[in-house]
């Protein structure tokens, strides 16, 4: 039988094997999925990036079933399932241990408005969902809760996730969560941030849905 989803499969390899170029990642932490027809397709667990190849992304239900594949899913299939049923914007979701999201994860901070691009996420923040052990349903419950009226959270003592349309946005979301944590990392090495106030995060916010569109867009 012809494998569905080529396409996506292709573009979940690309991604996953430039975390580490992008500074995202190493070995086999993270993971990646997207939505299909059929409910989404994710990266297997334990698969180090380079030995992935399109037969080996796994296809599940949003009943969290496996559809006729190979290898076993992430074992964080449970919040990748669960956000698609909760965010039906969601195409695509990214997690990675990325180094500087992960140190104000394990600090158990969430970034506040210390920078207007902390909207890039849907709000005045990106919190940081409470500790649960990897690949459990209450990682999963605390995840979506943190990521709740935005796309993007940190997950203490672990890392982030972050979601968009499609894979490629998603994958941008998250080094722009990314990138801001290194940002409010070094700010911190100065003290306490100056916080921008709830009008100017929403003025930021309205900009932001029609900010980079050229007329005819
Ligand atoms: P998987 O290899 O099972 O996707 O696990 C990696 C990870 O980051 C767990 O949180
Ligand atoms: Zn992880």
């Amino acid at each position: 039988m012809a494998l569905e989803n080529t396409e996506i499969r292709e573009h979940i390899i690309e991604s996953v094997c430039s975390f580490t170029a992008h500074g995202l990642g190493v070995g086999t932490s993270g993971n990646l999925s997207a939505r299909t027809e059929r409910g989404f397709i994710v990266t297997p667990t334990g698969v180090p990036y380079s030995e992935l190849a399109p037969d080996l992304l796994v296809e599940m239900s949003l009943a969290g079933e496996v559809i006729g594949s190979k290898l076993k899913p992430s074992s964080e299939w449970r919040f990748h399932c669960d956000i698609y049923k909760e965010r039906e914007e969601a195409g695509a979701i990214v997690h990675v241990h990325s180094p500087f999201a992960t140190a104000l994860a394990c600090k158990r901070k969430d970034i506040p408005a210390f920078h207007y691009m902390v909207a890039i996420a849907g709000g005045d923040s990106i919190r940081c969902a409470d500790y649960a052990t990897f690949g459990t349903a209450e990682l999963s419950e605390y995840v979506v809760d943190a990521i709740k009226d935005r796309k993007a959270c940190l997950m203490a003592n672990h890392g982030q996730i972050a979601f968009d349309k499609n894979v490629h946005s998603a994958f941008k979301m998250a080094q722009e969560v990314e990138e801001l944590s290194k940002q409010y990392f070094y700010t911190l090495q100065l003290g306490e941030a100056v916080i921008l106030d709830t009008a100017e995060m929403d003025t930021v916010l309205g900009k932001f849905s029609t900010y980079g569109k050229q007329d005819g867009q």
